[in-house]
């Protein structure tokens, strides 16, 4: 059997992998991406048809290339995608679609990787894990098994169209549960939210985009979630031009309000009796933004127009100050629960020592526990800003450097071996049979 060697193999062609290949490309590291789908899919297949991008075309890209669309305006899904595969085209990035990673193990007495693929097999030096932070949809244990009701992950979710007539829960008010819940109401649905502890940036203020405010306040870059922050969610969307979650606009257009899923017995729902706490502590992130925006401003002396009305907030609605804390599923006419209560990993493929019992991945900033083996496009990676389009592209780079230094280590010789004119140790890609830049 043909074993086809390579320096650098990059697993995943999302926009971690294709970051992945610019920075590779720029240190000069022979490289190979395996893609199983398509580039980018997960913004083709993996997210429902009206989605947008969450930040605005000016900010949510990589450096060397624009959106061919309005810098304020908000990209939809399809867009997204074909500005990877345009990228990726760019940077004449070798990637290999259509091909799936199915084992990796470490190779015994020497450096590297041997890496199972659909299509044979590679032997890599350096292994960059590029698989996203997306990969498996999360059903929480309570889920129900209530005959008649269809439940679907948010991941699974497309269109109203696709959901049998009736009201829906919609369990989960990150960005995936109040746009999803927002789209349904407005398509004449009946829906119910349920709302657990969360962020709700504004949109804009004082003319200027969240995705702003959090950059120049230097919170894309914090390094470290907040204590008490782990399992808060973010609700922002760029739906219908962009605009601020609001919960208590959600619950003034007619969706009804909930909060967080207790459990589900005997055809009944209860809720936590946390709504209105939870609403005010989303009040309390908005409104910190707006402090720390204002002072920003005062301080540097900028000329950006004064926005009082955004600290006008609703009155509470019903639902709010008389919350629902439990519900006949039946009775209220539920026929989907639509869980948009995120993903986890999944690395089973992976088996080399980079990995806690819990099969996440244990590294510092991308650089795992197992020496030749990388994390890239993951929450947190190395700052708050890592798992999306634009902080991937700085991760990216800080491995490619790493990967480029390891190089370098490896082809050190000491006195001796200079003397006795030994040639450096070939890494398996600096073999002429091996390539690939350019491969597809
Ligand atoms: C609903 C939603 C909306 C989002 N909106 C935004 C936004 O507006 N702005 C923003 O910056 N971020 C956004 N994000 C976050 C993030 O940008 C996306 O999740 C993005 O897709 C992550 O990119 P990635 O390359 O890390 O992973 P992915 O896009 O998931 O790419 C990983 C790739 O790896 C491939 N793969 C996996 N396993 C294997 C294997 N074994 N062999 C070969 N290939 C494999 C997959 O097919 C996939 O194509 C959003 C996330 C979600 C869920």
């Amino acid at each position: 059997m043909t074993i086809e060697t390579i320096d650098t193999l990059v697993v995943g062609a999302g926009q971690a992998g294709v970051a992945m290949s610019e920075h590779l490309s720029r240190q000069g590291v022979p490289h190979l991406v395996l893609e199983r789908n398509r580039i980018a899919e997960a913004w083709r297949t993996g997210r429902w048809d009206s989605l947008v991008a969450n930040g605005p075309a000016w900010h949510d890209r990589f450096p060397g290339l624009e959106f061919d669309l309005d810098p304020d305006a908000f990209a939809p899904k399809d867009q997204v995608a074909a500005y990877f595969e345009a990228y990726a085209r760019k940077i004449d990035a070798p990637i290999r679609t259509g091909v799936e990673v199915k084992r990796v193990v470490r190779n015994a007495g020497r450096a590297g990787f041997r890496v199972e693929t659909s299509e044979g097999i590679i032997d890599a030096r350096h292994l960059v894990v590029a698989t996203g932070p997306f990969q498996r949809p999360v059903i929480p244990a309570i889920a129900p098994e209530h005959a008649g009701i269809t439940q679907i992950h948010s991941a699974d979710y497309h269109n109203p169209q696709q959901l049998p007539e009736g009201a829906v829960l919609v369990v989960g008010a990150g960005s995936s549960g109040v746009q999803i819940a927002d789209e349904l109401q407005r398509a004449g649905r009946q829906v119910y939210l349920s709302v657990g502890a969360h962020d709700r940036p504004p949109r804009a203020y004082r003319n200027r985009d969240f995705c702003w405010w959090l950059g120049v306040l230097g919170e894309w870059d914090a390094e470290t979630v907040q204590p008490g922050k782990e399992h808060v969610t973010i609700a922002v969307s760029g739906a219908r031009g962009g605009h601020t979650v609001d919960f208590r606009r959600l619950a003034q257009q007619g969706i009804t309000l909930v909060g967080l899923t207790k459990g589900f017995r005997e055809g009944r729902v209860t809720f936590e009796a946390n709504l209105a706490e939870n609403i005010a502590r989303g009040d309390q992130n908005y409104l910190a933004l707006l402090d720390a925006a204002d002072a920003y401003i005062a301080r540097n002396g900028l000329d950006l127009p004064e926005e009082p009305e955004a600290r006008i907030m609703l009155p509470d609605p019903p639902c709010v100050t008389q919350p629902i804390l439990e519900l006949d599923l039946d009775a209220a006419g539920i026929t989907t629960i639509i869980w948009a209560t995120g993903y986890s990993v999944d690395y089973r493929w992976l088996q080399v020592d980079a990995l806690t019992e819990t099969g996440k991945p244990r590294h510092q900033r991308g650089v795992s526990s197992e020496p030749g083996v990388y994390f890239v496009g993951l929450p947190w990676l190395s700052r708050r800003g890592s798992a999306f389009i634009w902080g991937v592209w700085h991760d990216a780079r800080h491995i490619a450097e790493h990967i480029a230094k390891q190089r370098l280590y490896y082809a050190y010789r000491d006195a001796a071996q200079r003397q006795a004119g030994a040639e450096p140790r070939t890494t398996p890609s600096d073999s002429p049979t091996a390539s690939l830049m350019g491969a597809r």
